[in-house]
């Protein structure tokens, strides 16, 4: 069995999955290829159907994550309660997508060791959508802030989440940003960090840019302070199992991922 997989977004010129299921077919000496699909919009539909001839399997990136909903023939439960999809299964033809990042998410945390009671969320966008879903699966009380609030109600009226003031994070046992503060300005921050608890954990999602300013701050107050390396690693190695079956050997995926980011770039 040859193994074609691939990602499908626009741009893709920095992502790291290649590095990281090539890693795994490597490890697990599988034969195989994981191709970058660049796909504008106006060429998904045609995309697909490539897909659903040539792939095992693909993963799904911005800006695609939701468009491709309708072209799919099947949902696993929790991507249609997430509303986007991260992973497709080509399952003799039928295309059934997956969302991955929000189980990705919580083995990180749990890798991490990070364990509460109450969570706060900053960010309404897609990833923030996925962290919210998995944490309340995951049996936390989740508060949220976004900059555009009305994005905030919607989803808090969607997950069961609290909207509050970001000045709140002071009481909560986690707080995760998933906005994309920090990504182009490693030196902007999402809120204020004196806002930072004084016991709890922090996740930055954003990963491959160096520390962020929150993560800084976190730290500087002694708090445990983690990346979102470790959630592009689970979301990999999940979609990965569900495409192949196999159980991927994870510190090989995970020194090939360290290896690439310390390069500053990628492979393929
Ligand atoms: P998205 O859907 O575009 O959402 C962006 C979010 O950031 C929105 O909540 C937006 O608020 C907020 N935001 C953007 N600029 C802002 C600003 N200047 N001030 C305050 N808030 C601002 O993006 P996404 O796909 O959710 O991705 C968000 C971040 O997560 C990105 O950095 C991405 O790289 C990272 N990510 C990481 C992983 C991982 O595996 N580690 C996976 C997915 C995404 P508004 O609603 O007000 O616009």
């Amino acid at each position: 069995m040859r193994y074609l997989l691939g990602l499908l977004g626009h741009p893709l010129d920095h992502s790291l999955s290649p590095v990281m299921h090539r890693a795994a077919l490597r490890a697990l000496g599988l034969e195989g290829d994981y191709r970058r699909l660049d796909t504008p919009s106006e060429q998904l539909a045609a995309r697909v159907e490539e897909v659903r001839t040539l792939y095992h399997g693909v993963n799904v990136t911005v800006p695609h994550k939701e468009a491709i909903l309708p072209w799919l023939d099947e949902l696993d439960p929790a991507a249609a309660a997430i509303g986007a999809v991260n992973t497709v299964v080509n399952d003799g033809g039928r295309l059934v997508g997956h969302n991955t990042d929000a189980p990705g998410f919580l083995r990180a945390l749990a890798e991490a060791g990070v364990r509460g009671e109450v969570a706060l969320l900053l960010g309404a966008g897609g990833a923030a959508r996925a962290i919210a879903f998995a944490l309340k699966e995951a049996g936390w009380e989740v508060w949220i802030h976004n900059r555009t609030r009305t994005r905030a109600l919607a989803l808090a009226e969607a997950f069961g989440l609290r909207v509050v003031d970001p000045a709140r994070a002071r009481e909560a046992d986690l707080v995760v940003n998933a906005t994309s503060v920090g990504l182009d300005d490693p030196d902007a921050t999402p809120i204020d960090p004196c806002h930072l608890p004084r016991g709890g954990a922090v996740v930055d999602i954003i990963y491959g840019v160096g520390e962020t300013r929150l993560l800084r701050a976190a730290r500087a107050r002694g708090l445990p302070a983690f990346d979102g390396l470790g959630m592009l690693l689970w979301q990999g190695l999940l979609a990965f199992e569900l495409w192949t079956g196999r159980k991927v050997p994870v510190e090989a995926v995970r020194r090939a991922l360290l290896q690439a980011v310390h390069r500053g770039g990628n492979e393929g």
